[in-house]
């Protein structure tokens, strides 16, 4: 994966879908007619769960904030939260903002 400078996904020239997870062919049509596109960098947290005990490179990073958020484009990703002040400030429906490409994650976000 390459390290992006915005929110980099991919669109099928084919049937339209689009995904932000870098893919060599279309996870809708299966077509290789794709290209990378930026996306909307603001969306919603969708759900979430705080991580007590990580596992493998995510082990030291615990306790974390894993969420699903809903982009502004209307497309949905798993994704981790950074720099929370507490656990309590995140809640389903609050508004988030792309912040960076983990090599090992991917993409992270945080509060807006
Ligand atoms: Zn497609």
């Amino acid at each position: 994966m390459t390290i992006a400078s915005g929110l980099e996904g991919i669109q099928c020239k084919d049937c339209g879908f689009r995904v932000i997870e870098l893919s060599i062919s279309c996870p809708s049509c299966g077509s290789d007619h794709i290209e990378p596109v930026l996306l909307k960098e603001t969306g919603t947290i969708y759900t979430f769960t705080i991580v007590h005990v990580g596992f493998g490179h995510m082990a030291e990073r615990a306790p974390y904030v894993l969420a699903i958020i809903k982009t502004d484009d209307d497309l949905k990703l798993t994704t981790i939260l950074e720099d929370l002040s507490d656990f309590d400030s995140v809640a389903i429906g609050k508004k988030v903002r792309y912040k960076r490409t983990d090599e090992k994650i991917g993409p992270i976000f945080q509060l807006v």
